[in-house]
């Protein structure tokens, strides 16, 4: 297609102009985030920081991790939360705070797992003394 703005011919699938690198086609590719023309990266922006920070995976893990703490609850939830959480650790890329809420997701949950089975297990071979 021909450049509204200096008319030189593009591809079809440009983006932006070769030539005078205005965009084209706006109706086409309705202007995607990550080709703002600023040329900031995407995380000093913090309004896409604060959006990407609510990753659904990583809050999942980590209410289920807090779950995990209450005795007994660990038994089950406290493994399903390291499940959780280690997931959302892959899945949340470069988000920051969301990473660093998965890997406390996984901790406190590997945390609650060990200490409720090592208490079970003690209660019952004390149980069995
Ligand atoms: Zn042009």
């Amino acid at each position: 297609m021909d450049c509204p703005a200096c008319h030189a011919a593009n591809t079809a699938e440009a983006v932006a102009c070769a030539a005078c690198g205005s965009p084209l086609s706006s109706e086409k590719k309705p202007s995607r985030p990550s080709r703002r023309s600023n040329g900031r990266r995407r995380s000093d922006d913090p309004s896409e920081t604060a959006v990407e920070s609510n990753h659904p995976t990583a809050w999942h893990a980590y209410r289920l991790a807090l779950w995990s703490l209450l005795p007994g609850f660990g038994l089950v939830l406290g493994p399903l939360g390291m499940f959780y959480g280690w997931r959302a650790v892959r899945g949340v890329g470069d988000d920051r705070s969301a990473r660093n809420r998965a890997k406390a997701s996984v901790l406190l949950s590997v945390a609650a797992t060990l200490l409720q089975w090592l208490g079970l297990a003690l209660m019952i071979y004390g149980w069995d003394k």
